[in-house]
C-alpha cells in the first residue's frame, strides 16, 4: 500500500523533504515571530505617543484656558475701579478682543443687560443676554469656563467669564468672551497643529461627552456614549487604550484631561495604518532573505546528492552481485562517510565469499574429486567449445589393465590410490589447453587439441611407457591399453569418434593389452 502511494520514496528524497520542511518551518517561525514583535513594538510606540500627544495638547490647553481666565481677571479690576468710565470700558473689551484673538468680549450688568461689546455691536447694547453662559455667570457670580452651549446664531461657543464687585463687595456683572468652537481661533490653532497622516487625528470631548473638536467639522456638538476613552478622560484620568470607535475601526488611542474645563483630549490612530508599513518591512525581510534561502535549498538537493549517492550506487549494485565485475563495481563506489563505509566493506566482504563459493560449487561441479581431473559434464562442455570453433582433436582413451586384479590383490583403497597416480602421470604429459577427464570408474580421456592420430599416437606411446615404468607403492607396476580417435577425420559426430575410440580400446586389450591402437577410418 504504501509502496503504491510512494513510489519512487529514496533516501535522497527523504533527506530533501526533511531539511527542505525543516529550514522552512524556521523559515516562517522567524518570519512569524518578526511579524509578531515588529506589530508589538510599533503598536506600543504608537500608543506611548499618542499618550505623549494627548498629555501635551492638553497642558496646553490648560494653559490657554487659564492664561484666558487671567486677563479676565486683570481686565476685571480695572473695569470695577472705571465702572462709570463708557470709553475705558470699551477700550479694555477691544484690548481683550485684539490680544487674544480669541474671542469676543463683553461686559454685562447685573441686571444681565449688555453694556460694551467688542466687536461694536450697538444692536444688541442696553438689551438683556439670556444665554446659557450668561445665565451661569449671573447665578455664580465666580471665575468660570461654561459648557459649551448653542449661542443664538447657531454657533456652538463656551463663554469665559470673571465677576465685577465694587469697592463694597456689591455684585456689578461681569467681564466674558466667547469662544467659537467651530470657528478658527487659538484654541482651533492649537488642536490643528496635530500631524494628521494616515488616519491618525484627535478630537476633544466635554464633561457631557459632547465633541467640541473633531477634524470632521460636522461631528462638532454631536454626543458621544459608550466610548471607554471618552469615559475615562472625562473624570480625569489619561492613558492609553486600544479601542474600537464610532465606526467599529479599531484605534490606538492616548487620552488626558484638561482639567481646567473638564474636557478630554484623545488622540488616536487606526490600528491598520499603525501596521501598513509592517507588511512592506516583511515583504523587504522576504526579499533580502530569498536569496539565501534559495541558496540554502540548492545547498540542500547537493548535499543530499552527495550523502545519498554511495547508498544508491550501493542499492543498485546488489542487483549485480553475481557479475564478475561487480567487486571492481564496488570498490569504485566513492563511500566518504562512516556508515556507507561499513556498508561498502561489508558488502566487498559478502561478495568475496560469494564468488569464492561460487568459484568453489563450479569447480566441485566440473571435478572428479578423487583425481581433481575434469569429469564428464566438464569435459562435454569443453569438447563442445572445441567443436563449435572448429578446432580439430584426438581423443585418448585409457583403461587400466587388469585393475579388478589390483583391487582384490591390494584393496581397493590402493586402487584409488593408484587411479590417482594414474591421472597425475597424465596431466603431467599433457600440455597447456589438452583436457583430462576421468569418464568411468579407471578410464580415463585425454583431448588433445590440433593433434592428428598420428601425432597422437605418439604422445600415447610416451604415456603408455611412462605408466609402464612407474612403480607404484605396494602395487609395483600397472600398465595402461589406449584407444585413439580423431574429430572430425574419424566422424563428424562426437559419439561415433568415442565408439571409434572404444572399438581401438577393445582392439588393444584383444591384442595382448599394453598398447596404443589408432582407430581405423570410420
Ligand atoms: P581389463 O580392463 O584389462 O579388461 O580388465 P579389468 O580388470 O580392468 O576390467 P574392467 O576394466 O572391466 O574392470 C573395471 C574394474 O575397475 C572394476 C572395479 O573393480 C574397478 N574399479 C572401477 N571403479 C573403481 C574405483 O573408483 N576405484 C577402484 N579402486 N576400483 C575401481
Ligand atoms: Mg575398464
Ligand atoms: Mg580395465
Amino acid at each position: 500500500m504504501l509502496n503504491k502511494l510512494f513510489p519512487v520514496l529514496n533516501l535522497r528524497l527523504l533527506i530533501v523533504m526533511l531539511a527542505f520542511s525543516a529550514s522552512l518551518a524556521t523559515l516562517i517561525s522567524s518570519f512569524y515571530s518578526t511579524y509578531q514583535v515588529q506589530k508589538e513594538q510599533l503598536i506600543n510606540h504608537t500608543l506611548k505617543s499618542n499618550y505623549a500627544y494627548a498629555n501635551k495638547l492638553a497642558s496646553a490647553t490648560d494653559n490657554f484656558l487659564e492664561s484666558a481666565k487671567q486677563q479676565l481677571a486683570y481686565s476685571a479690576k480695572k473695569i470695577e475701579q472705571n465702572i462709570n468710565n463708557a470709553s475705558l470700558l470699551q477700550e479694555e473689551v477691544t484690548r481683550l478682543n485684539l490680544q487674544t484673538n480669541s474671542f469676543n468680549s463683553v461686559v454685562v450688568n447685573k441686571n444681565g443687560i449688555m453694556n460694551v461689546t467688542s466687536p461694536y455691536l450697538p444692536e444688541i447694547i442696553g438689551k438683556s443676554i439670556s444665554s446659557p453662559g450668561s445665565s451661569q455667570a449671573l447665578k455664580e457670580k465666580k471665575p468660570l469656563i461654561s459648557m459649551p452651549y448653542m449661542s443664538a446664531a447657531k454657533n456652538l461657543i463656551i463663554f469665559i467669564s470673571h465677576p465685577l464687585f465694587d469697592k463694597n463687595g456689591n455684585y456689578l456683572g461681569y467681564v466674558g468672551g466667547s469662544l467659537y468652537l467651530k470657528e478658527r481661533n487659538i484654541l482651533n490653532d492649537l488642536l490643528e497643529q496635530h500631524f494628521y497622516e494616515g488616519g491618525s487625528h484627535i478630537y476633544v470631548v466635554d464633561g457631557n461627552k459632547q465633541i467640541l473638536y473633531h477634524p470632521d467639522k460636522k461631528r462638532i456638538g454631536t454626543s458621544v456614549t459608550n466610548n471607554k476613552v471618552i469615559n475615562a478622560v472625562i473624570t480625569g484620568q489619561s492613558g492609553q487604550v486600544t479601542v474600537l470607535n464610532s465606526k467599529n475601526v479599531e484605534m490606538l488611542a492616548g487620552f488626558a484631561p484638561v482639567t481646567a474645563a473638564n474636557w478630554g483630549i484623545v488622540a488616536q490612530r487606526p490600528v491598520k495604518a499603525t501596521l501598513a508599513s509592517l507588511d512592506t518591512l516583511i515583504m523587504e525581510v522576504f526579499a533580502r532573505t530569498l536569496p539565501m534561502a534559495l541558496v540554502t535549498f540548492i545547498l540542500i538537493g547537493v548535499f543530499s546528492h552527495f550523502i545519498s549517492r554511495p547508498l544508491k550506487q550501493l542499492a543498485n549494485s546488489v542487483n549485480r552481485l553475481d557479475e564478475a565485475n561487480s567487486v571492481d563495481k564496488l570498490k569504485r563506489i566513492k563511500s566518504w562517510y562512516f556508515e556507507s563505509q561499513k556498508l561498502k566493506l561489508a558488502m566487498l566482504n559478502g561478495v568475496n565469499i560469494l564468488h569464492t563459493q561460487i568459484g568453489q560449487l563450479k569447480h566441485d561441479a566440473q571435478t572428479d574429486p578423487l583425481t581433481n581431473t575434469h569429469n564428464r559434464r566438464s569435459l562435454n562442455g569443453l569438447l563442445s567449445q572445441l567443436m563449435l570453433n572448429n578446432t580439430p582433436f584426438a581423443i585418448l582413451e585409457i583403461d587400466i589393465d587388469f585393475f579388478k586384479r589390483v583391487n582384490d590383490t591390494f584393496g581397493h583403497d590402493k586402487g584409488d590410490e593408484a587411479l590417482k597416480i594414474l591421472a597425475d602421470i597424465i596431466k603431467n604429459i599433457s600440455r597447456k589447453g589438452d583436457i583430462v577427464s576421468r569418464i568411468g570408474g579407471e578410464e580415463f580421456l585425454l583431448v588433445l587439441p590440433h593433434e592428428d592420430s598420428q601425432s597422437a599416437l605418439k604422445i600415447a606411446e610416451r604415456l603408455r611407457t611412462t605408466v609402464e615404468t612407474t612403480q607404484m607403492e605396494t602395487i609395483g607396476f600397472i600398465t595402461v591399453s589406449i584407444g585413439i580417435a580423431t574429430w572430425p577425420t574419424h566422424s563428424n559426430n562426437i559419439d561415433q569418434v568415442y565408439k571409434c575410440a572404444d572399438k581401438a580400446l577393445y582392439h588393444a586389450k584383444e591384442h595382448g593389452r599394453n598398447r596404443c591402437v589408432v582407430a581405423e577410418p570410420s
